[in-house]
Formats: structure tokens, sequence, C-alpha cells
């Protein structure tokens, strides 16, 4: 982090933070050539009913192996591809692979099509002016049906610009798109545009599930969430569920979905047949 000099208003890096501001860039110019260098790979993580463990969808993730740290979390690369804007082009990629393997899945019979493909979008990539028609492009090309894929934002990323936003909601809902509200409840904005959007599920962050066993403020939390979302005829999917108590909890509480260690880490393509035969 800079900080500004008083007189001058030069810029000028503190001793602990220019090794990070190093790093950072360091990391900037390894990303610029991770996509040619073939250096990304997606994983997917089964999403289960919580009644029942019926198959219901998978989230894709972005990974990078870094040559020579390996393998680098997307907690820390994905915030710069976010701020070098190298996230439009990873993140179309990222949807047009992802969308591309899923349609194999449906034609495999390996996935059915009331299940559905999940994948994240950034507030950079959720600003693009023709997203809309990027999103079309991708299921057309690839021939994945619209109502198998769903696209997750967060709250803050839709609130940057909600008009904008409402009117690429509208369209996505137009073409059979579903939308996820990813780690509800952790951002600062208001409950309004839950009854204005066309949003089909509502993600309960893992900061509410991981405790909620014994933190009785955090089951009242997700109880809140849960009964919310149904009274608007939404979804609930709970996030990071690791254990059977957990997941006991969320039964009682109506919870709809879930994806956690608990049913499967995220896997490679290769891995995720096998993890849905054994759902039924
Ligand atoms: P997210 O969308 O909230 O994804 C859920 C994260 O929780 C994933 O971390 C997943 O691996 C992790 N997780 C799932 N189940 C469990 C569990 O039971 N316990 C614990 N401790 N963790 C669990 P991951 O893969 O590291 O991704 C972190 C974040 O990076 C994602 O959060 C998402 O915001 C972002 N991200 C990942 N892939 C993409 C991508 O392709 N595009 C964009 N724009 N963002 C991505
Ligand atoms: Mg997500
Ligand atoms: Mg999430
Ligand atoms: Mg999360």
């Amino acid at each position: 982090q800079a900080k500004r000099d008083g007189r001058n208003g030069c810029q000028v890096f503190t001793p602990q933070t220019a090794p990070m501001d190093k790093i950072r860039l360091g990391l900037e110019s390894a990303l610029h050539h991770a996509l040619e260098r073939d250096e990304l790979r997606l994983v997917y993580q089964p999403q289960v009913s919580v009644v029942g463990q019926h198959f219901v969808g998978a989230e894709v993730l972005l990974r990078w192996k870094h040559p020579v740290l390996g393998w680098v979390s997307p907690t820390v690369f994905i915030p710069v591809l976010e701020d070098t804007g190298l996230i439009e082009p990873f993140g179309e990629w990222v949807l047009r692979r992802a969308c591309q393997q899923y349609k194999r899945w449906l034609d495999d019979g390996v996935v059915g099509l009331n299940s559905k493909i999940s994948v994240n979008l950034s507030p950079r990539q959720f600003r693009q002016r023709d997203l809309g028609e990027r999103i079309q492009a991708a299921i057309q090309d690839t021939g994945l049906p619209p109502t198998s894929l769903a696209l997750e934002i967060t709250e803050s990323t839709l609130m940057y610009n909600l008009e904008q936003g409402a009117v690429l909601l509208r369209q996505l809902r137009h073409l059979g798109v579903s939308i996820a509200i990813d780690d509800f409840g952790t951002g600062y904005s208001s409950l309004a545009y839950l009854k204005d959007l066309p949003i089909d599920y509502l993600k309960i962050d893992r900061s509410f599930v991981k405790d909620i066993v014994t933190d009785r403020n955090d089951a009242a939390i997700a109880n809140s969430i849960i009964g919310l979302a149904h009274n608007l005829g939404l979804k609930v999917v709970a996030e990071g569920v690791e254990e059977q108590d957990i997941l006991n909890v969320l039964a009682d509480l109506g919870c709809d979905q879930y994806q956690g260690y608990f049913f499967a880490r995220p896997v490679v393509a290769d891995e995720l047949p096998l993890l849905i035969a054994g759902c039924d």
C-alpha cells in the first residue's frame, strides 16, 4: 500500500509493504501469460439437495498453476485479474469452457436437464456493456440450454450499478438463465432489490454456515435468510457445509440445497461423473 507524502504528493512505499507490491507485480505479469501457457484449470463442486442429496448442479471454480509457485488460490489471483482487466478474457474463457463441458455431460447423460452449471461473475465482468450478448453467444455456440446455466453475483457487484444490472438481469431472465446471489448476507446492501429483480437463488455464505451448530446467532441469520428467500419464492443454497451436524441444522431450517466438503470438494471434470453416480 502506498502512503502519500504530505508535502509533494509523491507516493512512498513503506519497507514492509514493498515486498507485497513486488509479489503482486510478479503475479500480474505471470497472469498475463497464464491463458496462452495453459496454466488455468476448472474444477467443479457438486451442489445437491439437502433432502435426499440429489444432484442439482455444480459450481465451476477457476484454478491457476503458477510455473514456480504451484497452485495459487483464486482469492489471491482473482483480485489481480479484476484490477488489471484480465478478468474479462479469463472470465469469458471460464464461461465458454464451463458451458462446453456441461453440454457434453448433458449429451452423455451424466447430468440432467433439471440441473445447472453455476458460473461466478466478478464486479468488472458484470459491468461489461455487452455481457448479455456474450452470454447469449456462449450458450448458442456451445448448444447449452440456457436453463442449464446459472450465474453467481454478489450483492456488491449488483449494487455497484443497479440500473445497468437490472437491465442485464432481465435480459438473462428472458434468455432463461438463472441468477444466484453469492455470499448473501455479507455485503452492505438493502433488501429492496430482491423484490424487483429476477433472482432465483440466495447462497448463504460459509461464514454463517460453519458454526451454525454452536452459534445461535448464525443459526438465526440462516433461518432468516431461508424464510426471506422462501417468502419471495427463491431457493436457498448453503455453501461450505463440512459436517453432518451442519447439514442436519440446515435440514431443520428448510434449506433447499448445499455444497461443501461434506458432500465433495471441487473436482476436475473427469471425476464429476463418479460423484454424481453416488448421489442416488
Ligand atoms: P465463492 O464463489 O463463494 O466459492 C466458494 C468457495 O468456497 C470456493 O473457494 C470453494 O472451493 C470453497 N468451498 C466449497 N466448499 C467448502 C467447504 O466445505 N469448506 C471450505 N472451507 N471451503 C469450501 P475457491 O475455489 O477458493 O474460490 C474462492 C472465490 O474465488 C469464489 O468464492 C469466487 O468468488 C472466486 N472465484 C473462483 N472461481 C472464479 C471464476 O471462475 N470467476 C470469478 N469471477 N470468480 C471466481
Ligand atoms: Mg460462487
Ligand atoms: Mg459463494
Ligand atoms: Mg463465499
